[in-house]
């Protein structure tokens, strides 16, 4: 039994979290930097505590303050939200070592997935179709070799990567060193490691990614797919659930792969297996270990809360579900309002002077921001999400419509008005977009 959870994050999320604990009588403590002593999950959580200044290397990312804290606290659990240490092996092994519940999964699992080499080489042995590419790392002498078995165009990756950094596109033999050797020295640069792989180059993929929930115990579930193509600079802008490119056979189908491989792997927890899909074949890229941003459009369409789950799974009592009794029900759409200017993405913090969140029947909005609310300029810029379902892709667009005009927040720039252009954009009506369609309607505006 989970009977404290210490919430290691900030933002909409720890308040995603708070409300979850809440639901299940469990009593909550909020960490927080110094910038954060205002912030709503720090007001309605039942205990909180200082542990830092603003640097997030120097409070949420610091580990030994967070064990403090639930030490002072008595919190027998951690939830770490998405970002920060969500996916660090070992915080989940230094907690355990502390007799302090992860809610999360093993620390091998965390490892394995971490290193996109391993991930791909045990996805493929549990049966997950992955990119064509090379067989782990390559190296400059071999590049030539390997490119011409996978076939030109190819893609050169970071074997630590993350955020879309250290990947390089080389489209003919011409291109190769230079992609191999900017590859390398950005991935030594950014991650520490220089160590890259290839993959054939996919020219017009959607990000398709599914959901799954196991018990550690050898049981599984999927929740279905979320379509997360448009992208602006590999970070997510919007989300549905379920993809306008697949059919209930195709869904059931991927879904059942990944739960089976989930089983296999005796997974705990909550985690998202990502592909990209391109002329109906899907190609892994990675599993993320951890709640991502976008799990709310999956709550909506199937009405299970993804963090009421992860808490019975981590405390030893399994999932609330079985496959067959999980039901797609109607469309959902997820937009991160971001505090940036919406032409330039450049971050806009600040005091937000008025702030109203629309409502109404298939609305949810998931913020920690309220009026006069002041966003610090330390962390990543999303303020909130807004997620819209109906029964259909059409009455949730209308729905969005609606709601887009009705949302105000003021005092600082946000990406509202982004979203009220694509809701009027005739591909978007028809769902008919891959993960490049964002960047060059963005790149057209700017070139008018
Ligand atoms: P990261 O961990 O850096 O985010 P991913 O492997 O998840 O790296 O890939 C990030 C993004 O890069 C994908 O969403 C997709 O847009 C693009 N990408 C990755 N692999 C390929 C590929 N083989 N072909 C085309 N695009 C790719």
């Amino acid at each position: 039994m989970i009977s404290k959870v210490l919430i290691a994050n900030r933002g909409e999320i720890a308040l995603r979290v708070l409300r979850a604990c809440k639901e299940l009588g469990i009593a909550t403590v909020a960490v927080h930097s110094t910038a954060d002593a205002d912030a709503m999950h720090v007001r309605l959580a039942d205990e909180s505590v200082c542990i830092g200044p603003p640097p997030s290397r120097e409070s949420y990312l610091n580990i030994h303050q967070i064990v403090a804290a639930c030490e002072i606290t008595g919190a027998d659990a951690v939830h770490p939200g998405y970002g920060f240490l969500s996916e660090n092996a070992k915080f989940a092994e230094i907690l355990d070592a502390h007799g302090i519940t992860f809610i999360g999964p093993t620390a091998e699992h965390i490892r394995i997935m971490g290193d996109k080499i391993t991930a791909k080489q045990t996805a493929q042995e549990l049966g997950i179709p992955v990119v064509p590419g090379s067989d782990g790392e390559v190296k400059p002498e071999n590049a030539l070799e390997v490119a011409r078995k996978i076939g030109f165009p190819v893609l050169i990756k970071a074997t630590a990567g993350g955020g879309g950094r250290g990947m390089k596109v080389a489209r003919t033999e011409a291109d190769l060193d230079e992609a191999v050797s900017t590859a390398r020295s950005e991935a030594l640069a950014a991650f520490g490691n220089d160590a890259v792989y290839m993959e054939k180059y996919l020219g017009k993929p959607r990000h398709i990614e599914i959901q799954v929930v196991g018990d550690g115990m050898g049981n599984a579930v999927h929740l279905g797919e979320r379509d997360c193509s448009l992208q602006r600079r590999h970070q997510k802008v919007w989300e549905e659930a379920n993809s306008p490119a697949l059919n209930v056979e195709q869904r059931m189908k991927i879904g059942q792969i990944c739960a089976d491989a989930m089983k296999k792997l005796k997974y705990r927890g909550a985690g998202t297996v990502e592909f990209l899909y391109e002329n109906g074949e899907f190609y892994f890229i990675e599993m993320n270990t951890r709640l991502q941003v976008e799990h709310p459009i999956t709550e909506a369409i199937t009405g299970i809360d993804l963090v009421h789950e992860q808490i019975r799974v981590a405390s030893g009592a399994g999932l609330s579900v079985e496959q067959k009794d999980i039901v797609f029900s109607g469309h959902a759409i997820e937009c991160r309002i971001n505090a940036e200017d919406p032409r330039t993405f450049v971050p806009s913090p600040g005091t937000i002077t008025h702030f109203h969140a629309p409502g109404g029947l298939g609305v949810r909005v998931d913020s920690g921001a309220y009026q006069g609310y002041r966003i610090p300029p330390y962390y990543d810029s999303l303020i909130g999400k807004l997620i819209v379902h109906g029964r259909t892709r059409v009455e949730c667009m209308m729905r969005l419509r609606r709601v887009l005009d009705e949302f105000v927040i003021d005092g600082i720039k946000t990406t509202l008005p982004l979203f009220q252009d694509l809701i009027g954009n005739q591909d978007i009506a028809n769902g008919d977009y891959d993960i490049h369609w964002l960047e060059n309607y963005l790149a057209s505006k700017t070139d008018a």
